[in-house]
């Protein structure tokens, strides 16, 4: 089967490989509707992973089932299913202690494709433990809505959850990328006052008003710690999120969060801030560590579980994550040229999405 790669640092391209193959808990699927993600980028063009040579990229996906193990019970060839982009190994013992995502085989390992495994740009890929992990795909989504739900809408939410966002409560979500849009929406949806949003290009400036945000702060118009301290008195924000930018937003986040707030923080800090290889945390605006600033960090909820909770969101007009989907495009050839939109960032770009025909 054909897959698209990476070949090593900075190099992209289609390969061969062998299809997978399902064991008794799993299923191989064919992708309907393709994502690439600023994740990919980090990984191909800031080794963020390290090298790796002949890895299919891509974790963001709907598909059809091609075929099942034996064990399976929910699925059969045919379904047409969301897969998370975070499959964790439910029957391992470490789950049981809490966060799937970190516990499979030690830190990250929740996140296999194109981490650990082959990705899912590919004309078939392997999804294990399928009962645990998929989904089935509601005819009510379309498939846009759907392949934004396996990883920026549980991400984004993610960053909401992690901020514990309180009823009323002030939030600013730094970066306003399809993450940060998503973590808008869901700041909105967990009873953000007043929500800032930090971003720069005007398309998600539009979306983020659309999805709950009351003040657009321009980062390339000044410090947005300036803007934001000046427009709430100097007082800062309850919560901040960060769903997106530099190593550099940590600093920001510490500075804005109030004494006793919380920073959820989704970003991926793909490359380092300096040549020590650390995110530095400002001391004196930490309170010289004593100021109650609670920072939390952590990886998008993946499983079944997490999907079905949101396509209730979707389904019940709560949100829609459809908006985040600037550039469709039709046929797998053009996955590659959706990584290039990804990396270029052109200002018309919040999400491109690639539909399979078949
Ligand atoms: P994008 O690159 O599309 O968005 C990043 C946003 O940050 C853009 O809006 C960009 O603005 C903004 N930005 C850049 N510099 C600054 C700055 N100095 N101050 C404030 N904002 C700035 O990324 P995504 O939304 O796709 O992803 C965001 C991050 O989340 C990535 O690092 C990604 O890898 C990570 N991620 C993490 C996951 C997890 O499980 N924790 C899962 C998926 C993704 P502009 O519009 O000007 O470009
Ligand atoms: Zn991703």
């Amino acid at each position: 089967m054909k897959g698209l790669a990476m070949l090593g640092f900075d190099k992209i391209g289609w390969i061969e490989k062998e299809k997978p193959q399902a064991g008794p808990f799993d299923a191989i699927v064919k992708p309907l509707a393709l994502a690439p993600c600023t994740s990919d980028v980090h990984t191909v063009y800031e080794g963020a992973l390290g090298e790796r040579t002949d890895l299919i990229l891509g974790h963001e996906a709907v598909g059809i089932i091609d075929e099942v193990g034996s064990e399976v019970k929910d699925f059969k060839p045919g379904d047409r299913v969301i897969v998370p982009a975070i499959t964790p190994d439910w029957r391992k013992l470490p789950v049981e202690l809490g966060v799937p995502a970190q516990h499979s085989e030690g830190m990250l390992t929740g996140w296999k494709y194109s981490n650990i495994k082959d990705g899912v740009f590919a004309e078939f890929f392997h999804v294990n433990d399928a009962d645990m992990n998929l989904a089935h795909l509601p005819d009510d989504l379309t498939l846009e809505q759907a392949v934004m739900l396996t990883d920026m809408m549980t991400t984004g939410f993610h960053g909401a959850e992690l901020a514990d966002i309180q009823l009323g409560a002030s939030v600013a979500v730094l970066g306003i990328g399809p993450v940060g849009l998503m973590a808008v929406a869901g700041a909105r949806l967990r009873g953000a006052g007043r929500l800032f949003a930090v971003g720069n290009r005007e398309i998600t400036f539009k979306v983020a008003v659309e999805y709950g945000a009351t003040d657009c702060i321009d980062y390339k118009k000044g410090d947005p710690v300036e803007q934001i301290m000046e427009k709430t008195d100097g007082f800062g924000v309850d919560h901040v999120i960060i769903g997106g930018g530099p190593a550099t937003a940590m600093a920001q986040a510490v500075k804005l969060v109030k004494p006793g707030g919380t920073i959820g923080n989704v970003n991926y800090y793909g490359s380092g801030f300096d040549s020590h290889d650390y995110i530095p945390v400002p001391r004196m605006a930490w309170g010289s560590g004593m100021a109650h600033k609670t920072i939390r960090g952590g990886l998008c909820p993946g499983g079944r579980a997490r999907m079905e909770r949101l396509i209730e969101l979707v389904r019940n007009k709560r949100v829609d994550p459809g908006l985040l989907v600037t550039h469709v495009k039709h046929g797998f050839e053009h996955v590659e040229e959706g990584i290039l939109l990804m990396k270029d960032k052109p200002k018309d770009l919040i999400k491109p999405v690639i539909i399979i025909d078949y």
